[in-house]
């Protein structure tokens, strides 16, 4: 379902990622794991182009992200193309980045309904189905602040999944929650892998990973330096810098 091949990205004199490969299948769960500045980030961002690889390139479902292929030549895409191709890819980021003005229901159907132009009624028929899922029915008419962190998050999986994407992405989705919020964030994640949601998790969470990851990635320094199942890349890491990082979490 994710392709990702060779994608380099330097920010200035910081080359960030040096050469990335990473292969989603779908309905499979990939958690990312490394140390802070390794390019866990950067790598989702260049998967639904918010960053511009320098070299390599991505793919989602065949289709190469930001770009169209004429021979040997890549063209950037345009905005709103780039725009339709984000709808397949669902982001969801550490600070919720919920809409402040609009309730949660509106937070919900917003792209559907004004990006993608669906009808508002299906739309928020849709939309209490996701709510209900997130357990955040008795909640569709209150705005962001008067949420915990933890709904907050949940409305954002809710929005993420409301254009029916073919994946996932999660930037550390419970790193800015009180911890007594967590688990509620990470049954919703759980849920969601079970049902076979094509899902990209970069989280420092090493249960969520070794319970829902199919794969799970060990990220340093801009490179992937090991992946596998939860089993081997947890418990019996193959690299020295996979286990010191471990040591550092657990
Ligand atoms: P991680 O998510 O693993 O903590 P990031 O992908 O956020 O790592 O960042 C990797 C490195 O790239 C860091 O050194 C960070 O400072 C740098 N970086 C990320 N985004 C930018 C940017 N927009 N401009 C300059 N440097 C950046
Ligand atoms: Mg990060």
């Amino acid at each position: 379902m994710v392709e990702v091949r060779g994608v380099h990205k330097s920010f200035g004199a910081v080359h960030v990622l040096r050469g990335v490969d990473l292969t989603v299948r779908t309905g499979e769960a990939t958690v990312v794991l490394g140390p802070s500045g390794s390019g866990k980030s950067t790598l989702l961002r260049c998967v639904n182009h918010l960053e511009r690889a320098d070299r390599g390139h991505v793919s989602v479902d065949g289709e190469l992200i930001g770009y169209r292929r004429r021979g040997d030549v890549l063209y950037e895409l345009k905005e709103k193309q780039i725009l339709r191709q984000r709808g397949a890819i669902g982001f969801v980021f550490q600070n919720f980045n919920l809409f402040p003005h609009l309730t949660v229901l509106e937070n919900i159907v917003e792209a559907p309904v004004h990006a993608r132009h669906r009808p508002r009624a299906g739309a928020e028929r849709e939309a209490r189905e996701l709510a209900e899922r997130v357990g955040i029915a008795d909640k569709l008419g209150a705005y962001p602040r008067q949420l915990s962190g933890g709904q907050q998050q949940r409305v954002a999986i809710a929005r993420a999944l409301a254009l029916d994407p073919k994946v996932v992405l999660f930037d550390e989705p419970t790193s800015a929650l009180d911890p007594e919020l967590v688990g509620e964030v990470l049954d919703v994640m759980r849920d969601l892998a079970r049902r076979g949601t094509t899902m990209i998790v970069v989280t420092h969470e090493i249960g969520f990973a070794r319970e829902a990851a199919d794969t799970v990635v060990f990220m340093d320094e801009g490179r992937i330096v090991e992946s596998g199942t939860p089993e081997q890349v947890l418990d019996r890491p193959a690299h020295e810098r996979t286990r010191a990082f471990l040591a550092k979490v657990r």
